[in-house]
């Protein structure tokens, strides 16, 4: 037995990291045109909602999105959830008036609390994130394992939360539809033969209709993210290079290849926010150096050149897979930046995901005070983007949303977001408002997004 086959309590950490790098290669998947990227969840998760129905409630509606978007446009669907440790928010003032006194903001549970009492920074709240986000990815394990997440139950995923009838038949057509599917292929005796999808690769599954589910949030707390980073082997490292093959006349002085990488294991996926995304700033330069696979949030004051000297500074090798760019200008002003955006990535050779998040740049407050957007403004962005997209010879290759499939005790969604097919007015917003943070799309309203990105990418 050679040392390397040893056995230690941490010799795990010796093994390549298989779900970052397969997301890295899903991502890659993304950019070639060949797969959709569906990031979405809570603006901020809470520690009191770190329940096993709000989970159950969020993955249930992160696979009835994915679904309309694979049976409507039939491409394999990349899910990102802001999940599992989304406990850490940007604020654009230190400080906010609240009942005529100025209080410290509100930084989510990892700071400090939402009562105005709570207000003073506390690290053992960092503790509790850890305890928070390892319960939720735990409880996100079992249900993807339990059979709840497979296509073969769809109609476990809070069907019968749909209050619609109209949206309700259109998922029911789908889920009629997936079954056939699926009896079909274990008649013919086809479930098999799953493994050997290209998109797969990296460690497949081998049953058809079993999927794969990813955790993300904004690298915002740089003490915690450093606290979970640890050196990894690459994948394939240590596999000795084949003499014959070795190039004539090698540079006895060239550099070694990297046989380790730092990966973030907090998430897979990470992303810098719009407010933190400055070229010499402390995130860039911490996100640089990990290995996953990365997001940044590209609002209106972003400059082409910038976007350019960024991608240069996180993603030197233009690796593909690496960095995902998602687009958050408001329906007014997207017109005005996203072409020039694209053009300049384009021009530099950079190869990248693009991402539609509709949400950020269309928040509003209602006459009641209470924050929301407009169903019909999210979709205008999202229209323009597809379209603009198409004129620059670019694709969307995916969205970035703010939802919800939490409930009530009653069984009903929230009403955060005026709008969509249960046309919901601004008086109903006070009825069910249980956002914390930004107004989330409630069940019916992210459903009526999901038909209409289906529609659109529909061959
Ligand atoms: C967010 O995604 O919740 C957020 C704060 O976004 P942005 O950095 O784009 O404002
Ligand atoms: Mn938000």
């Amino acid at each position: 037995m050679s040392a390397s086959d040893a056995w230690s309590p941490a010799s795990w950490k010796t093994k390549a990291i298989a779900q970052i790098e397969r997301l890295r290669y899903q991502l890659s998947a993304v950019q070639r045109n060949e797969a959709f990227l569906l990031h979405a969840g809570d603006c901020a998760e809470s520690f009191d909602a770190c329940t096993h129905e709000n989970i159950s409630a969020k993955i249930g509606l992160i696979l009835s999105f994915s679904l309309i978007l694979i049976w409507g446009a039939r491409l394999p669907v990349v899910r990102i959830g802001r999940i599992a440790g989304q406990y850490a928010k940007p604020r654009s003032s230190p400080t906010e008036k609240i009942g005529g006194r100025e209080v410290l903001s509100f930084r989510g549970d990892n700071v400090n609390g939402l009562d105005v009492n709570d207000r003073t920074p506390d690290p053992e709240r960092l503790l509790s994130a850890y305890f928070h986000s390892a319960t939720t990815i735990n409880y996100v394990r079992g249900l993807l394992t339990s059979g709840f997440a497979s296509l073969h139950h769809p109609r476990d995923w809070s069907l019968s939360h749909v209050r619609s009838p109209s949206l309700r038949k259109e998922f029911e057509t789908i889920v009629d539809g997936l079954s056939d599917a699926l009896d079909f292929s274990r008649t013919i005796g086809a479930e098999s033969g799953a493994a050997a999808s290209p998109f797969e690769r990296g460690g497949g599954r081998d049953t058809v209709g079993e999927v794969d589910f990813y955790t993300s949030h904004e690298g915002l707390m740089l003490e915690y993210e450093q606290a979970l980073t640890r050196a990894f082997p690459l994948p394939g490292a240590g596999i000795t290079p084949d003499p014959t093959h070795a190039p004539q006349n090698q540079n006895k002085n060239a550099a070694k290849p990297k046989t380790k990488a730092f990966y973030n294991t907090s998430a897979h996926f990470l992303w810098i926010g719009d407010r933190t995304r400055q070229l010499t700033g402390a995130h860039v330069e911490y996100f640089r150096g990990i290995r996953n696979p990365i997001g940044v949030k590209v609002g209106p004051s972003m400059e082409g050149g910038e976007l350019v000297r960024l991608l240069d500074v996180v993603n030197p090798d233009k690796e593909p897979g690496r960095v995902t760019l998602i687009t958050r200008y408001g329906a007014g002003k997207i017109d005005n930046h996203l072409a020039a955006h694209i053009k300049a990535v384009q021009a530099s050779g950079h190869g990248v995901v693009w991402v539609c998040d509709p949400m950020h740049g269309n928040t509003q407050t209602s006459t009641s005070g209470l924050k929301t957007r407009h169903f019909g403004t999210i979709i205008s962005e999202l229209t323009s983007c597809l379209r603009i997209h198409v004129e620059c010879n670019s694709r969307l290759g995916g969205v970035s949303l703010e939802f919800t499939g939490e409930l009530n005790e009653e069984g009903f969604s929230v009403t955060e977001c005026v709008g969509g097919s249960m046309e919901l007015g601004e008086e109903q917003l006070p009825m069910r408002y249980q956002s914390f943070c930004d107004p989330r799309l409630n069940f019916e309203q992210s459903l009526d997004v999901a038909f209409m990105i289906s529609n659109h990418y529909k061959k």
